[in-house]
């Protein structure tokens, strides 16, 4: 049985006065949305999109046509919301994260994108990025015409070509993964990514004790860099429930042990 773990962390940061970004930690499905618009709507159109999710978590077993419904809904609700309310009109948000779904009778990640928040599979001490960028500047990198450095402060580096509130709906990116025990995910919006480079994340969730330590360490790394945006990060790996193999127990293993905190307060008096 796939047992998901996952640990989220969110902060406002130095700069912005409002958490625009949510996310979603669920058995079986984790997401950030990153929300956008004019009047400080953003918060509202991620915050939908959360909403749009939430009833996959009583499910017992997702399937890919779960997830592509739930981004339709949570888009339908955010055009919805912006026709009664005229001054949220333009509002918007990214999505993106990962589910285990039953495909062909066997567990897969289901990665699933729209816009520029990102998952990353770390693996080796290596973060790699699965998910594609839907911004300007993604384009750009790939025609060949900027660096990925040049990417990263260029003024178009906010505008994104994909995004939920959107007429016609847009289509969600979606990637399947085989599920492993000990895979280990990232997901984050760009207030991480436009703070940290990918060795800076691989690093700092590497040497990490576990999950919950990994995403503070993220958060925290992304404020003292600057903390220019908010910024929202989930780890999600696979609790294996067989025994732990001792003989090959390496530092990523250990991210995924289930572990158990005996609150004080749980101990009857
Ligand atoms: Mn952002």
């Amino acid at each position: 049985m796939i047992q998901v773990a996952s640990a989220a962390a969110t902060h406002v940061g130095r700069v912005r006065p409002t958490n625009e970004d949510s996310y979603l930690t669920l058995p079986d499905l984790v997401l950030v949305a990153d929300g956008m618009g004019g009047h400080a709507c953003g918060d509202v159109a991620s915050a939908l999109t959360v909403t749009a999710f939430e009833p996959l978590g009583t499910r017992s077993c997702l399937h890919a046509d779960d997830v592509t419904e739930a981004v339709d809904r949570a888009n339908q609700a955010i055009v919805s919301e912006a026709l009664a309310h005229p001054e949220k009109a333009g509002m918007g948000t990214t999505v993106t994260g990962v589910a285990v779904v039953d495909e062909a009778g066997a567990p897969h990640w289901l990665v699933f994108n729209i816009g520029d928040s990102r998952v990353y599979r770390i693996e080796g001490g290596v973060a790699r990025q699965l998910t594609v960028d839907h911004s300007e500047v993604a384009e750009l990198v790939a025609a060949g015409r900027i660096t990925p450095d040049d990417a990263r402060v260029h003024p178009l580096r906010n505008v994104i070509t994909r995004s939920l509130g959107m007429s016609p709906p847009p289509v969600a990116d979606t990637w399947l993964v085989p599920v492993e025990p000990g895979d280990l995910f990232l997901v984050c919006s760009d207030g991480l990514t436009n703070e940290l480079d990918d060795a800076e994340i691989a690093e700092l969730v590497t040497r990490s004790g576990d999950i919950e330590a990994a995403a503070a360490a993220l958060v925290e790394a992304a404020l003292a860099a600057g903390g220019h945006d908010n910024v929202t990060v989930i780890l999600a790996s696979t609790a294996d429930d067989r025994p732990a193999d001792t003989d090959s127990l390496s530092e990523t293993d250990t991210l995924t042990l289930p572990r158990k905190n005996l609150d004080a307060s749980d101990v009857p008096a």
